[in-house]
């Protein structure tokens, strides 16, 4: 089996916000755990070879006895690739999203504090996601377990990972701690590459 692709910085690289020893497990071990399940569900089908992101985009295409594998693990796969290239450190939010943040939610503290609230507000494990919606608005949604919005066609431009191995080493309960890190580590350049996309 091969590797799922690397990070796209060292594991320190967030530090302090998300410390080297979760990105280490988070990346090599879930995010390469995911990668193996979903590659190996699809070999064989007419999903081989082609981007995770049609599987998840056709899920009632996907032979029925492999669905639930790829939902899950093609899920966790697409997401945590998203995930990566979403994070940086000290890049500040300026740009047509956050004309765009300002417009919906008033301010970008505001969009925070909502942001927030979701992903505080997930039970169990699961994502908390920006999305631009079929109308073009941005909107912030929650996806259980590895469900993915792009299955239910929205377009997603930033992530929050809520799953507890995305901060129990460093923060255990404290998910509200990891969402505060979490806003100083937001590449909002790739977020609005993604979101001039999306339109
Ligand atoms: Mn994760």
């Amino acid at each position: 089996m091969t590797n799922v692709e690397p990070l796209p910085y060292v594991y320190d690289a967030l530090e302090p916000f998300i410390d080297e020893e979760t990105m280490k497990i988070h990346h090599d071990k879930h995010h390469q755990a995911y990668f193996e399940k979903y590659m190996s569900a699809v070999t064989g089908t007419e999903f081989e070879g082609k981007d995770v992101t049609n599987a998840l985009q056709n899920l009632d295409k996907v032979p029925a006895q492999i669905r639930d594998v790829v939902r899950n693990n093609g899920g966790g796969y697409f997401h945590h690739s998203f995930f990566w290239k979403i994070l940086k450190k000290d890049v500040s939010c300026t740009g047509p999203v956050a004309d765009a943040i300002t417009t919906k939610w008033g301010s970008l503290d505001t969009f925070k504090e909502k942001f927030k609230t979701n992903a505080m507000s997930v039970f169990g494990s699961g994502w908390t996601w920006l999305v631009v919606n079929e109308k073009k608005e941005l909107e912030i949604v929650t996806t259980l377990n590895q469900d993915s919005p792009i299955s239910s066609g929205t377009k997603p431009i930033l992530s929050i990972d809520v799953w507890e191995h995305a901060y129990y080493l460093k923060y255990q309960n404290r998910r509200a701690e990891y969402i505060d890190a979490f806003f100083n580590i937001i590449n909002w350049n790739v977020v609005n590459e993604l979101y001039q996309a999306a339109l």
